[in-house]
C-alpha cells in the first residue's frame, strides 16, 4: 500500500516512521510512505502555507490553495481509497479503523497545525477526518505517524512473526494475556507455572481466561460490544 503524508513540520515525521517495524516493511517493500512538505506549494518567496483566521481568533491557519494543489497533484498520479485529515473532532481511531485502512491501496493523510485548517478543505477535499483522543496536540504528524504505524504492523510480512500481530490487545476485541520472557524467576518474582508446562492447549486456555478476566476488570466497555457467552 500507499500512505501520502502532507505536512508543514515534516521533520517530526523523520524518526517515528524511519526505524524499527515500520521502516523494514518499508525495506521490504510492503509499504511506500511519502512525506510532502507543503511548504512546496507555498505562496510568495517566503513558500506562505497559513494566514490569519478570518475573526480575529488568534492562531494560524492552514490556507486552502497549497493544500489543493498538493491533494490535487497527488490525485492526478493515481486513485485515492480516502483523504484523510487528523483532527481531534474527528471519528475516534481504534484497532478496526487500522484494520479498515490496512486493506486499502492508496491513502492521504494531511496533518493540521498551529489552529487548524480552513473549513472549505474538509468540506471539499477530505473524505474522513480521524482523532487520535479527546486531546489537543499542536500538530497532526505525531497523530498522522500513529496511525501509520498502526495500519503498517498490519500488513502481511511486517512482523517477523505474523501471529503476533493476532494476539495482541484489541484484535479479538479483548486486550492481551501477560507476557513474560527469561529468567523463569527473578528476585523471587516467578512466570506462571503453567507458561513453563510445555503444554500448549493448557497455555492457550489459561491466556484465553487472562484476557478475559483483564478486559472485564479494565475495560468492561469492550465486552458490552460482543456476545460473550461466559459473561
Ligand atoms: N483548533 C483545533 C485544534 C488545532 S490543533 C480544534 O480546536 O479542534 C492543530 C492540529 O493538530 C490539528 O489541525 C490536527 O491536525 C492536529 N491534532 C491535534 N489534536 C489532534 C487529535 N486529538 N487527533 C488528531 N489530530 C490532532
Amino acid at each position: 500500500m500507499r500512505i501520502d503524508i502532507i505536512s508543514v513540520v515534516p521533520e517530526l515525521l523523520e524518526s517515528p516512521l524511519g526505524h524499527s517495524i515500520v521502516a523494514r516493511a518499508v525495506k521490504k517493500g510492503l509499504a511506500e510512505i511519502h512525506v510532502h512538505n507543503l511548504r512546496d506549494h507555498g505562496k510568495g518567496p517566503r513558500q506562505q502555507v497559513d494566514d490569519y483566521s478570518y475573526g480575529g481568533d488568534a492562531g494560524m491557519v492552514l490556507m486552502v490553495e497549497p493544500v489543493y494543489k498538493m491533494i490535487e497533484g497527488l490525485k492526478a498520479e493515481r486513485r485515492y481509497d480516502e483523504i484523510i485529515y487528523m483532527s481531534p473532532d474527528g471519528e475516534i481511531f481504534d484497532q478496526g479503523t487500522a484494520n479498515e485502512l490496512s486493506l486499502m491501496e492508496n491513502i492521504i493523510i494531511l496533518c493540521g497545525h498551529y489552529k487548524g485548517i480552513d473549513q472549505r478543505i474538509r468540506e471539499h477535499l477530505i473524505t474522513r477526518e480521524i482523532s487520535v483522543g479527546d486531546y489537543v496536540l499542536s500538530g497532526g504528524e505525531i497523530p498522522a505517524a500513529m496511525v501509520t504505524d498502526a495500519i503498517i504492523r498490519l500488513l502481511p510480512g511486517a512482523l517477523t512473526d505474523e501471529t503476533s500481530a493476532l494476539s495482541d490487545s484489541f484484535q479479538d476485541g479483548l486486550l492481551s494475556a501477560p507476557i513474560y520472557t527469561r529468567p523463569a524467576e527473578f528476585n523471587g518474582w516467578k512466570v506462571p507455572d503453567v507458561l513453563l508446562s510445555g503444554n500448549p492447549k493448557l497455555i492457550r486456555e489459561w491466556q484465553d481466561e487472562q484476557a478475559l478476566e483483564r478486559t472485564r476488570r479494565l475495560r468492561p466497555d469492550l465486552l458490552k460490544t460482543q456476545e460473550d457467552p461466559k459473561l
